[in-house]
Parts: structure tokens; C-alpha cells; sequence
């Protein structure tokens, strides 16, 4: 059984980057007879725009894009969170970190003498295995080599949050998603999730990296730089234009129904469109 997810921050509405994301993973999963979940990733409130949680749910419903179930808040795995942590721990995968900004190294790694040491109040980080996955097979562009992960990375923050890269890889497996489809910026975040993943003898969901929607100099959309939030009164243009991004066959002009514009691209849905040329 299929199942999969969307799983936005709450850092402010759905822009065009963020509903190509949304139409792909819910494409995938409808068009393989799946569930398809909305989680919303609210672990650093720092960040959120509270009026998030209300308007990403319902820019997605005026999509058409319905999830199933209720809307799991990743915030209310805190406990869970920790008991992850403790059980890393104990495996011997982490270690507490002094280094501020200035002090770390290469890709923010820490290169100093932390690991070996009790430091309370750090933050807490990763160590990667030696038999740490460096390739990742994608259900859309195949084996996708990356750089090689740092030598190690946060998963609790010096504030005390929950570093994403823990949350997301310990609620997708236990949440029980088989497949993970997200914007192709995570691919490098796909595989610290999958080391974890090995650190805890759990299977990996599969991974579909999709292309990411950028302005005209080439940077992603972001609410950072300045992405306007999706129009709710066009959903029919932004379907259509989040379609011909992700390189599928357009639905016919005279469908303007939202469902009927999903009925036809779930029935059309194709994986090997999006292989190459893409990132
Ligand atoms: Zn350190």
C-alpha cells in the first residue's frame, strides 16, 4: 500500500515552489491508488506565521488537494522526538557540541575536540558512519550521487528545538509513508534522513525528488525571497501551470473543474518526464 505525505513549514502561504510540491507527491500517490497525508513540520516556531496553519490547508482544499485523515502536527511528537534521541545516544551516534557559528567547519560540520567530551548545554549532533549511503535512488531522476554528507550534523538544536532533520526522518517512519516526494533542494536532507534511518535498522521510505520552482535569477522561491503566496481565485491557471512544470501532459482546454483538471493529470501521471534536465 501506497502511502505519502506533504509536509509544509507553517512559515508563511503556499507559493507556486510550494504547490508544484504539493500537486507532485499528491499525483504520485493518487495515481498509484495511495493515501496522501498533510503534515504540517512545526518545529521551530521562531518561524512560523500562525496564520500558516489555517491558510496552507485551505489553499491546498481550493486545489482539489485533499489529504487523508486529520492533519498531523509534527509538534505533538516531542516525546517521541526525544525517545529517538536517547535511543542514538545510547547506540553511540551522538554527541554534544560547543562550537558556535564561527568556530565550525566546512558545511557547518564540527571539526573540533566536542566528540569525546561531555558538554552539557551544546547542541546535539549526528556522527556519520563510516557505512553511511551516499547514493540515493530516485523514483524519478535514478541514482542520484551526492557530495558526501559532513562528518556530522544537528539533530537537537543549543535552544533545545528538534533539528528537522531528526523530526522528519523519525516521523516518516513511524507515520509509515512508503514515499517520500519532495522538492529537489532536500536531496542531500533525503540522505541524512536515510542515515538515521540505517542507524536505527528501519527501511527507508523511497525518495522522488522533484524540480524546484526558481525566479528569474535562478534562486528558489521562497517566502525569504520574497515568493508571492498563491492566488486561491485561479485554481484552474495554477494547476495548469503547476502541470506543465512538472513536464506532464496538459489536460484539454475545455475542462474547468478543479477535479475534473486532477482526474485527468492523476489518470496521466507520468514519473519518467521528470527524469532529466530538471535540476
Ligand atoms: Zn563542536
Amino acid at each position: 500500500m501506497y502511502r505519502g505525505r506533504f509536509a509544509p513549514s507553517p512559515t508563511g502561504p503556499l507559493h507556486m515552489g510550494s504547490l508544484v510540491t504539493a500537486l507532485g507527491s499528491f499525483l504520485d500517490a493518487r495515481s498509484h491508488h495511495g493515501e496522501w497525508y498533510l503534515r504540517i513540520d512545526d518545529i521551530d516556531p521562531p518561524r512560523h506565521d500562525k496564520r500558516s496553519f489555517e491558510s496552507i490547508p485551505r489553499c491546498l482544499e481550493s486545489h482539489g488537494l485533499v489529504w487523508d485523515g486529520d492533519i498531523i502536527l509534527q509538534s505533538q511528537r516531542r516525546e517521541a522526538h526525544e525517545d529517538y534521541l536517547s535511543k542514538l545516544r545510547h547506540e553511540g551516534y551522538l554527541f554534544d557540541c560547543l562550537c558556535t557559528r564561527a568556530t565550525l567547519g566546512d558545511r557547518g560540520a564540527c571539526v573540533s575536540s566536542c566528540r569525546g567530551h561531555i558538554n552539557i548545554d551544546g547542541s546535539v549532533r549526528f556522527h556519520l558512519p563510516i557505512d553511511a549511503p551516499e547514493i540515493l535512488d530516485d523514483l524519478f531522476l535514478g541514482q542520484e550521487h551526492t557530495d558526501s554528507l559532513p562528518e556530522n550534523f544537528i539533530v537537537k538544536r543549543r535552544d533545545g528545538l528538534i533539528a528537522y532533520q531528526l523530526a522528519t526522518a523519525v516521523d516518516d517512519l513511524d507515520e509509515g509513508y512508503t514515499h517520500v516526494i519532495r522538492g529537489s533542494d532536500l536531496l542531500e536532507s533525503s540522505l541524512r534522513q536515510m542515515v538515521i534511518h540505517q542507524a536505527l535498522r528501519r527501511p527507508s521510505p523511497e525518495y522522488g525528488h522533484l524540480p524546484i520552482v526558481t525566479d528569474k535569477a535562478g534562486i528558489k522561491l521562497s517566502k525569504q525571497t520574497g515568493a508571492l503566496a498563491v492566488d486561491q481565485n485561479t485554481p484552474i491557471s495554477n494547476l495548469r501551470e503547476a502541470l506543465a512544470f512538472l513536464k506532464q501532459p496538459s489536460p484539454p482546454k475545455d475542462i474547468d473543474r478543479v477535479d475534473d483538471i486532477l482526474h485527468h493529470a492523476i489518470i496521466n501521471w507520468r514519473r519518467d518526464t521528470l527524469k532529466s534536465g530538471n535540476l
